[in-house]
């Protein structure tokens, strides 16, 4: 026995979430049968059409933007010449959430992986060498990940920026191996930036 067509078709969609069973999607779907009101669903069906819409990808760092450039690349009281390197969006806001950091970003989209198949040309990279070539830059902070792949990706990107005359750092102090910034708290990224050293 099946659900109405309808149903179906939204716990199919609730089941492409990440971690996020076939049972799960099926309890999301009927919370949204019986528990939301026309309103509620409008609402909810708005936001996700919103963000395909109205969100685009900062065509400097790659973060998210409600424009051509993100906010942070707009902001002008920000240090531009201090560039800081992440991984993904999240991470991002992970580090600007401890509201300490006033430089700016570039989100790589990901990180070297063997076993995933993800090359460097998978990566936002070419924009970031771009941008050490014609902006003046006077830090890069690598912050990926403690991982094998944000290791590897950042020893990468320090080989390839090695030629530009930039001091190149890395945050790692702190931050345990294996560890992802985005699920570490907010104290422990602070002393793993404020510990970065020389690549
Ligand atoms: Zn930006």
């Amino acid at each position: 026995m099946k659900y109405p067509t309808a149903l179906e078709d939204l716990i199919e969609c609730f089941s492409h979430l990440p971690s996020v069973g076939k049972k799960t999607a099926e309890r999301y779907a009927l919370y949204c049968l019986t528990h939301m009101d026309e309103a509620d669903i409008v609402d909810f069906s708005n936001a996700l059409i919103g963000i395909t819409k109205d969100i685009h990808i900062c065509t400097s760092c790659g973060n998210l933007a409600e424009g051509d450039l993100c906010d942070i690349c707009k902001d002008s009281s920000r240090n531009h010449k201090q560039v800081l390197v992440v991984e993904n969006v999240k991470d991002l806001f992970t580090i600007e959430k401890i509201n300490s950091y006033r430089g700016v970003y570039h989100v790589l989209n990901g990180a070297i992986s063997f076993s995933k198949g993800i090359s460097i040309n998978d990566l936002n990279i070419e924009p970031l060498i771009d941008r050490v070539k014609n902006k003046e830059i006077d830090e890069i902070i690598l912050a990926t990940n403690a991982t094998l792949e944000g290791e590897t990706t950042a020893r990468y990107l320090k080989e390839l920026l090695n030629t530009y005359p930039i001091n190149i750092t890395r945050i790692a102090h702190g931050l345990p191996v294996g560890g992802d910034l985005s699920y570490a708290d907010e104290m422990t990224v602070l002393k793993a930036f404020e510990g970065r050293r020389e690549y």
